[in-house]
């Protein structure tokens, strides 16, 4: 997500504008914004708009520099004796105004790096009325994905390689041209680039004309773009393939680099297999005449992948099949990011959002669209179960006071970079779920074609959404929608005693809120939601009623087991009392997968605060049954794996705990087999990796000794060790590697040839649990060794086993580990490192650390970690305790 220009002879540009205008079909008739909407919030007077950018690039790679050139067409609507336009990090030569038949005049140019802007002072006032502004300028070829960025890789041929690409979003187009860069100043782009003549070059349009330009350069100049937010642009080039096919109508292709083309065969076919999928759900075709996914040799603890119009960016993890690393867990999700991508096309890039306070309008629907698209496709996979794993993502985050609500406000670039979290997307994404639910399928699918019917090309607001599926016939979904989307926290549904009613199951409840880290506040004061509630106790379709206050009374169908949330679309916990707690767990080896894996995710996050007694997880956690769908064995494993962690420096606990998992899944395991089989599910083999590596973490001791196996037979046969399982097996011996080992790692990641391979290798230094090792990972990790979007990934890693000792070392290393951070990243990188730590002496670090670099406005990341490390150190104790006591009560036979 994020971008940066310049411009030529103003007069060649607009000849070769007029002439691509007439070749662009349906948008040629769309025109920019020509009013502005004062309410919204900017960095920017409102005194003219932009309605046309003709870019010209020259990038000068080995520099790490570009040259650049922008012919911007704009209107004046209020007078004024400024333009005012974000710019960041360029440096402006000349630039001149040409009023609409008028002489061009100079401009006095000033730069103020903290607001990011580049003033236009001219010595007579401008009239309303239409200009061109032409600007030239240089800028910066960055190191980590922030502008115009290089990736550093090792070729097909074995030779170094540098590529370039933009990433703009949030607010970095202004890296690459001065620009109105704000969301709803949508304007056309134009851009010709002038490039090796032997590399290729992409931008969001096909290209319109290729030069030589003799001097071992070429000039490429794409097709008009569309009228779009800066945000979008997009422009990469270097030694590139391109596969390519039809789909509906119009290209779409991967790009990746020089003879990696095999690895996106399964990316290109999801690609060609989603888009008519899409046209059809949003009610009009892509509008756009191709579409590319270009893959990038590097990383980002940022961002996978960015929704650039008709050329998305996605890392190579996330896009390429490699089968010498990729895992079952790595195809699927390609299948997800590659969904989630295509869904803004429409959503976000057709329709934007009109400001940063609305983003989740774009992220939480793509994610929604993402998994909605998985189950349609690849019903086998279990994404029913995956989005209830969303919402417990997102409910991990709003059961703090730090937590913040679905639409929000956003004043700083910063907090813009921040407003991409687990709230806007996976909240949002669990939102829409329920309000799918709650309006029905068909319903909904109308509403969202209404509103791309009425919104296209155009901005806007979270409003516009509520009133398109409410028109469609979604009675009452607006009071729904608006306090899940407006407030922040998380619906306590408590149920008191059932009575059977004529056949029917009558029970009192009351909906609170759920917190972590206020509990008695919420309980004494909570906020009130209308809460759609379905219920069901054994017979017919469930219930659903919607709440109005504190308290209702649910009549559910059937006298039977009472469950609440059926399908578990719903955002809210349920905290059932003890009798009906009991009958749900001897009913649970029988209850739907989504169910099981729903209400044990309740009863762990009602246990760990406090809200029941944690024997009721444990107890269900015992109850999964032998042959339990592989989403929910997985994560039973996981959660074992869990409480191994949580005991950490008990030996007691943690054999017992050891003993318990081996004899839940070690059986499991065994029948799934250690290698890969052909006639696995996607499922089977997505669990074997899982079982791998949480049996293998707690020490069990068959998986561990297969480890130490495959790990001396890779010293002498590369091929040893299966690819899609390399991930697990080496994520167990990272751990614990004892020096030999680690050195034998490290020699793996130095000597890997793919980009993917080697990231993945060096990144696995960090996870070992031994001190001194550890320690060796975070020294590696700011040398030049790694590479530059591979360093951060070491020190994240180590953070994993050594939270505490990572952040010293970052702490003591900030002018080496700045540059491998990139700039979306800046405020939540070092909190990232702690924020599941329970070692309470970290937070006045945090403090001292955000006090130093972080502008107050901006500390909501740092606040949030120090509040989980709060809650966690205060809470440990407790549920330690409990699970001690457990475990005595229920011995596992080993
Ligand atoms: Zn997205």
């Amino acid at each position: 997500m994020k971008i940066r220009i310049a411009l030529l002879a103003a007069v060649a540009l607009t000849g070769l504008l007029s002439a691509c205008r007439s070749t662009t079909g349906e948008h040629a008739v769309e025109s920019g914004t020509d009013t502005v909407d004062a309410s919204l919030p900017t960095q920017l007077p409102r005194t003219a708009i932009p309605s046309h950018y003709a870019i010209e690039v020259t990038p000068h790679a080995q520099d790490l520099t570009f040259d650049g050139k922008a012919a911007i067409d704009l209107k004046v609507i209020k007078t004024t004796r400024d333009l005012v336009l974000n710019a960041a990090d360029l440096a402006i030569s000349q630039a001149t105004l040409t009023p609409n038949g008028g002489q061009p005049v100079a401009a006095q140019v000033s730069l103020d790096a903290d607001k990011q802007t580049a003033t236009f002072a001219f010595p007579t006032d401008l009239k309303p009325g239409e200009y061109k502004l032409d600007i030239a300028y240089r800028g910066k070829i960055n190191t980590q994905a922030n502008g115009l960025f290089a990736l550093d890789y090792t070729n097909v041929d074995g030779q170094p390689a540098r590529s370039l690409f933009t990433q703009f979003e949030a607010a970095d187009a202004r890296r690459f041209v001065p620009s109105w860069d704000e969301p709803d100043y949508k304007a056309t782009f134009d851009l010709t680039a002038r490039v090796p003549a032997k590399d290729m070059a992409v931008g969001n349009m096909p290209s319109a004309a290729s030069k030589d330009l003799g001097n071992g350069l070429k000039e490429v100049t794409f097709q008009q773009t569309p009228v779009m937010s800066s945000y979008l642009l997009f422009f990469a080039t270097g030694d590139f393939e391109r596969i390519t096919k039809q789909a509906a109508g119009r290209e779409v292709g991967i790009v990746m680099s020089r003879g990696n083309g095999d690895k996106a065969r399964y990316a290109l076919d999801a690609e060609a297999q989603i888009l008519p999928y899409y046209n059809d759900y949003f009610g009009r075709p892509y509008p756009l005449p191709k579409l590319d996914n270009v893959a990038g040799p590097g990383g980002s603890q940022f961002f996978s992948a960015m929704e650039n119009w008709g050329a998305i960016f996605t890392f190579e993890n996330r896009l390429l099949l490699d089968p010498a690393i990729s895992s079952e867990a790595d195809k699927q999700a390609i299948f997800g990011v590659e969904a989630h991508e295509m869904a803004h096309m429409w959503f976000g890039d057709l329709v934007t959002m009109a400001w940063w306070d609305d983003l989740w309008l774009n992220e939480g629907f793509a994610s929604w669209m993402a998994n909605k698209t998985t189950q349609h496709f690849h019903p086998d996979w279990g994404g029913d179960i995956d989005q209830v794993g969303d919402r417990e993502e997102a409910m991990a985050l709003d059961a703090f006071a730090t937590t913040h609500s679905v639409v929000q406000t956003i004043r700083t670039v910063e907090q813009a970079n921040q407003a991409f979290d687990d709230i806007t997307y996976e909240k949002g994404q669990s939102v829409i779920s329920m309000l799918e639910g709650f309006a029905g399928a068909d319903v909904w699918r109308q509403g969202i074609r209404a509103y791309m019917a009425k919104l296209a090309y155009k901005n806007s607001r979270t409003s516009d959404l509520w009133a398109a599926i409410e028109g469609a016939g979604a009675k009452g979904l607006i009071a729904v929608a608006r306090d899940f989307t407006t407030q922040p926290g998380i619906p306590l549904v408590q149920l008191g005693s059932a009575r059977c009613v004529n056949g029917r199951t009558v029970v009192p409840a009351t909906v609170g809120q759920f917190s972590n880290d206020r509990r008695q506040q919420a309980a004494a004061s909570p906020l009130t939601w209308h809460v759609p509630i379905r219920a069901t106790a054994g017979a017919g379709s469930p219930s659903l009623q919607v709440t109005q206050g504190h308290s209702v009374t649910l009549n559910a169908p059937g006298c039977g087991v009472l469950l609440i949330n059926p399908g578990q679309t719903g955002y809210f916990r349920v905290l059932y009392n003890a009798e009906q707690a009991d009958a749900l767990r001897r009913a649970f080896p029988k209850l739907r997968p989504v169910d099981q894996f729903g209400i044990l995710s309740d009863a762990f996050a009602l246990g760990n605060s406090g809200y029941q007694p944690l024997s009721r997880a444990l107890d269900l956690l015992a109850t999964i049954p032998a042959d339990a769908h592989a989403k929910v064995a997985g994560t039973g494993s996981g959660d074992w794996l869990r409480l191994f962690r949580a005991m950490d420096g008990n030996a007691a606990a943690q054999a017992a705990i050891r003993n318990h998992a081996a004899a839940a899944y070690w059986p499991r395991l065994q029948r799934l087999g250690f290698a890969p089989r052909d006639a696995d599910s996607p499922l089977d083999a997505l669990l074997r990796a899982e079982l791998i590596a949480s049996l293998g973490e707690v020490g069990e001791p068959h998986v561990v000794a297969e480890g130490r196996r495959l790990l001396a037979a890779l010293q002498h046969d590369p091929k040893a060790m299966p690819g899609s399982l390399k991930t697990a097996w080496l994520g167990v011996i990272a751990e614990n590697a004892d020096a030999r080992t680690w050195e034998a790692l490290h020699q793996m990641a130095a000597s890997a040839r793919g980009a993917t391979e080697r990231s993945t290798y060096y990144h696995l230094l960090g996870l070992a649990k031994d001190d001194a090792l550890a320690r060796r990972a975070l020294d590696l990790s700011i040398t030049k060794e790694p590479g530059a979007t591979v360093s951060a990934g070491i020190i994240a890693s180590a953070a994993e086993n050594h939270p505490t000792m990572a952040l010293d070392f970052v702490l003591s290393h900030l002018a080496q580990v700045t540059p491998f951070i990139d700039l979306a990243s800046s405020s939540r990188f070092v909190g990232s490192l702690v924020e599941d730590s329970g070692d309470a002496t970290v937070i006045s670090k945090l403090q001292s650390y955000a006090a130093a670099h972080i502008k107050p406005e901006d500390r909501r990341p740092i606040n949030h970690a120090a509040a989980r490390i709060r809650w966690k150190a205060d809470n440990q104790p407790r549920i330690q305790r409990e699970i001690v006591a457990w475990l005595k009560a229920h011995p596992a036979n080993g």
